[in-house]
């Protein structure tokens, strides 16, 4: 038995947000400030809504009381997670403990999140992935009009961590048939995108790429980026070389197609302060991830990782 979910409704392409009937006394969600989101709201047409704009990168759980808080007692027919991860996860959170609907709509284009049922919310200073039903969005919308202006470096890693997820989502033990066809059909459109200078590909390869790995899950490439990210490396960045190399370990299919994709976008080798047997104590306690691995994957195995990781260029 498996079963795939995904919002109730999904709105893509050009003019989708500008076009989408949203609820009036909607209240909208974002990191950004209002020389940006007040052009983005301009553009979508939205009227008699209210704008919360205090959500900082990396959530955490006072902040989403925070704002249940701010609106209690107030009419609020939807929210509307509007920017990067953070403004949808605040929504997803939100949703769930008061019940109102949400529509989420990206403006970065990688981690799929408007489509699973994913939340990053930080307890006590600690980012926990935490996963449930009542995340996923009502309605997401997704429109490559957010796409220009965006930064090379946020889209580089944002690409990267779409091609990661959809390769390892396609590998994962928790994928079934219909999540290998949405990483398969992700993976082939994000490669398009990257190898052939087509950026206004990614939105949809990325959204192919939420609804794939978000159904099964990513695996030892992903378990090996955080003891990276811990130490500040951004997270597209540091699947470059870790998935590269999970995909070797694990003879995926896609080891040098994904390779090729990070050949492509430039990616630097990576280095790490802590000593691998530090690292592989953070790194064997994630079940989440390296249970779902393809295959077996022991303490050893993690070091050697690490080891290809650092000293030598898996790029190369
Ligand atoms: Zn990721």
């Amino acid at each position: 038995m498996w079963r795939v979910m995904m919002p109730r409704k999904i709105a893509f392409g050009e003019n989708a947000a500008k076009e989408f009937n949203y609820p009036k006394n909607s209240l909208v969600i974002t990191t950004t400030t209002p020389d940006i989101y007040d052009k983005w709201l301009t553009y979508m047409g939205i009227e008699e809504y209210e704008v919360y704009n205090k959500v900082t990168p990396d959530p955490s759980i006072e902040s989403v009381e925070a704002v249940r808080k701010s609106y209690e007692g107030k009419k609020i027919s939807a929210y509307i997670g509007l920017g990067g991860g953070s403004s949808m996860d605040v929504c997803k959170y939100l949703g769930k403990l008061t019940g109102i609907p949400k529509i989420l709509i990206p403006t970065t284009f990688g981690t799929g999140a408007e489509m699973t049922t994913y939340a990053v919310i930080s307890f006590e200073h600690k980012k926990k992935l935490l996963q449930d039903e009542a995340f996923l969005a009502d309605a997401a919308v997704v429109d490559p009009y957010f796409l220009p202006g965006t930064p090379f470096n946020i889209m580089r890693n944002s690409a990267c961590d779409a091609a990661a997820q959809a390769s390892e989502g396609y590998d994962s033990k928790l994928s079934n048939p219909l999540t290998k066809l949405f990483c398969k059909e992700a993976f082939d459109v994000l490669e398009d995108a990257i190898v052939n200078d087509k950026p206004q590909l990614l939105p949809y390869g990325a959204m192919l790429s939420g609804i794939g790995f978000g159904n099964s899950s990513t695996t030892l490439g992903h378990a090996l980026s955080y003891v990276f990210s811990n130490e500040g490396v951004p997270h597209g960045y540091s699947l470059s070389s870790c998935t590269t190399v999970a995909h070797k370990f694990n003879k995926s299919v896609y080891y040098e197609r994904f390779k090729k994709i990070c050949k492509k976008l430039n990616f630097e080798p990576l280095t790490l302060k802590q000593g691998f047997e530090d690292a592989a104590d953070v790194i064997m306690p994630d079940r989440g991830h390296l249970d779902n691995n393809p295959i077996p994957v022991n303490r050893e195995d993690i070091i050697q990782c690490l080891d290809e990781i650092i000293n030598t260029n898996p790029l190369s």
